[in-house]
């Protein structure tokens, strides 16, 4: 219902209009309409204001100060004057209200004037909600714009410099196929590999973050051994870090604080993306002879996973804005990366409707706790999950 604000010193007036304006609007009436000096200030908010020239000419101030806080919706005044005094009224008077009526006051007038400034009211409201729509879709698609940008950037970045390592090594090894030893051939082909898999790791997430953002992430719920799952994902970090000399590594360490079997229903696509990316990171950012601990915890209504590492850190700055694509914090000197993993995680997390927090000091370490409710996820698509 229209909220009709009545600021009318004249008692026959204010009678009359409260009588026949309450039947069909809500009326708003200041503290002290006797005295109007008293009825500042009145901060309720309102869609149309009738008013008289003695409070017009007391309160002209609030009147411009309300029309510019409103700005640019209208919030019509409507003056009741005599015609003796619509000859006195200033060019100040009319550039404040929006119509007038002239006293004796006629009830269908009244009637037509008051509907036609609600509608007003109502198209600029209206108006300036599709403009703050309109604007919205705007940021969203510059920030879209941006972020294909950066997306290129990074995939000429970092595409290439793993290519250039496949070309170089394959020229390599075809050059000189019959001088090298096996031993420094397996390692050109482990390196590769692992080059390899990195632009198709790259690529996935990439895909994965488009269609999670698009809202066309499958999300399939199945039953799931965790510790099973956690074990052999482990196991597959494992064998990477073996590739690398025994002085370089940093020690994974799986700590399972489930005696019976934990079995819960999750998005396994989604589960490997999260922990996969906490586990690479948590090495990545580790110096060698760390350890890294992996554990994981059922409750009654919660899967809990966490990440701990003796690495880099985090400074404090950086920590709010980690899980924005391509943000990277400032202390990550030469260590590679794209800033897209844990915007993979938070939006994987999200999906499952669970919650991702993070302790960490510069210098010291890092700990990711991820906790993803067995039953509920926030966003159930039962499609199946696209590899
Ligand atoms: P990639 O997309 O290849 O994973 P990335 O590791 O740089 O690249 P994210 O995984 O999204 O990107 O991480 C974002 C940033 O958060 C990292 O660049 C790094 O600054 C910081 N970070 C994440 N995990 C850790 C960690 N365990 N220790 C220290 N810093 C971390
Ligand atoms: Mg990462």
């Amino acid at each position: 219902m229209s909220q009709i604000l009545l600021l009318v010193e004249q008692k026959e007036n204010r009678r009359l209009l409260l009588e026949w304006l309450a039947v069909y609007y809500e009326v708003l009436l200041p503290h002290s309409t006797e005295n109007s000096e008293e009825f500042l200030p009145f901060n309720q908010s309102f869609d149309l204001a009738i008013i008289d020239g003695i409070s017009l000419k007391r309160h002209w101030q609030w009147v411009a100060a309300q029309k510019q806080a409103e700005h640019p919706v209208c919030l019509p005044f409507l003056l009741i004057t005599s015609r003796s005094d619509v000859g006195m009224a200033t060019q100040f008077i009319w550039q404040s209200i929006d119509d007038l009526i002239i006293a004796p006051i006629e009830k269908i007038e009244l009637q037509a004037r008051v509907e036609i400034l609600l509608r007003s009211r109502q198209l600029s409201l209206t108006l300036k909600l599709s403009h703050d729509q309109l604007d919205r879709t705007l940021q969203t698609a510059q920030e879209l714009n941006e972020m294909k940008t950066s997306l290129l950037y990074m995939i000429a970045h970092d595409v290439r410099n793993p290519l250039n390592f496949i070309i170089g090594t394959t020229q390599l090894l075809t050059k000189y196929k019959l001088t090298l030893t096996e031993e420094k051939t397996q390692e050109l082909l482990d390196k590769t590999q692992a080059a390899a898999k990195g632009i198709d790791q790259l690529l996935d997430d990439v895909l994965l973050l488009g269609r999670v953002e698009s809202g066309q992430a499958g999300f399939c719920l199945l039953p799931l051994d965790l510790a099973k799952f956690c074990n052999e994902l482990v196991g597959e970090f494992q064998s990477s870090l073996k590739l690398k000399p025994q002085t370089d590594r940093v020690a994974l360490i799986f700590v399972n604080h489930n005696s019976q079997s934990a079995m819960a229903s999750l998005e396994v696509s989604l589960l490997r993306r999260i922990l996969g990316n906490l586990l690479s990171n948590a090495i990545k950012y580790s110096p060698p002879n760390t350890e890294v601990i992996f554990e994981l915890k059922l409750t009654e209504t919660d899967a809990i996973f966490s990440v701990q590492d003796a690495g880099i850190g985090i400074p404090v700055a950086d920590q709010g804005r980690l899980f924005d694509s391509f943000y990277r914090a400032k202390n990550v000197g030469r260590i590679p990366g794209t800033g897209l993993g844990l915007s993979i995680v938070k939006k994987c997390v999200d999906l499952h409707g669970g919650e991702i927090t993070l302790i960490s000091e510069e210098g010291v370490g890092s700990t990711f706790t991820v906790t993803l409710p067995l039953a509920k996820p926030a966003k159930k698509q039962i499609s199946p999950a696209t590899p």
